[in-house]
């Protein structure tokens, strides 16, 4: 990355110029890490999609608790 103002190189995640102390462009804040993670978003929405699975099954299995507990209770 390089500065807009004096052209200096910058290092990637800095927000401000090394050289001459000027602002630096928002893009220059985005760390590289971030852009290769968003490289593979197939795997990203997989891992997604599973979470949500996990939820909703965990919030079906706690559903069914309360109903059990509810049940037992009323008949007693
Ligand atoms: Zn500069």
């Amino acid at each position: 990355m390089k500065c807009d103002k004096c052209g200096a190189t910058t290092n990637p995640g800095d927000q401000i110029c090394i050289n001459c102390g000027a602002k630096l462009s928002i893009e220059n804040m985005i760390m590289p890490e971030v852009e290769k993670v968003n490289n593979i978003p197939n795997k990203k929405e997989i891992s997604k999609e599973t979470l949500y699975i996990v939820i909703a099954v965990l919030g079906v299995i706690s559903l069914v608790c309360i109903v059990i507990l509810i049940t037992v209770l009323l008949v007693r």
